[in-house]
């Protein structure tokens, strides 16, 4: 069981464990928005078991919930395994990360410059840009919605998170 934890105005920041949340809860640190239903006893107290909370106080953004950063296991995931020029299935040893603008011609990391190539694209592609050796991108990258990438990393969206995750973008 996670729990989401918003910012002070409702943006979500971070998926942690009920037990942290909990604890954020009883330091008054956070307030609980919704809960799972069911309760946590220990010896004296009952505790309804949190899905979201909300902070207090702002919190600094240090960073954004990890799941939607842009990593290699991530890219993957939001391009589900399939190479963006060819449309090849390929497996998760094969498949390879490229930059659509490489990164020597300035292309940034980022979710709209990188795709998942299958290793004969990325070869041919080389240090080039797609128009220029013939290749075209099945869609146009961009930065998957979280609810997307829980989806595709299998983890169960709790209902109570979406009308916060939907709008994070
Ligand atoms: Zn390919």
């Amino acid at each position: 069981m996670r729990t989401l934890i918003l910012n002070a105005g409702y943006e979500p920041l971070q998926l942690v464990s009920w037990q942290k949340a909990i604890c954020l809860v009883l330091t008054s640190k956070a307030e609980v928005v919704a809960e799972y239903g069911q309760v946590v006893r220990t010896i004296s107290t009952i505790y309804p078991l949190p899905s979201v909370v909300r902070l207090k106080r702002y919190a600094r953004v240090v960073r954004r919930l990890s799941l939607a950063r842009c990593t290699r296991k991530n890219v993957f995931l939001r391009d589900k395994f399939q190479c963006q020029y060819c449309g090849a299935q390929c497996r998760s040893g094969s498949i390879t990360i490229d930059h659509v603008i490489p990164k020597s011609r300035g292309g940034s990391t980022s979710w709209e410059n990188v795709v998942a190539a299958c290793q004969d694209c990325n070869r041919r592609k080389g240090n080039r840009t797609p128009e220029s050796v013939g290749l075209k991108l099945r869609r146009s990258p961009r930065r998957p919605g979280w609810r997307e990438l829980l989806e595709d990393t299998h983890q169960d969206v709790v209902t109570d998170w979406l009308p916060y995750l939907d709008t994070a973008g």
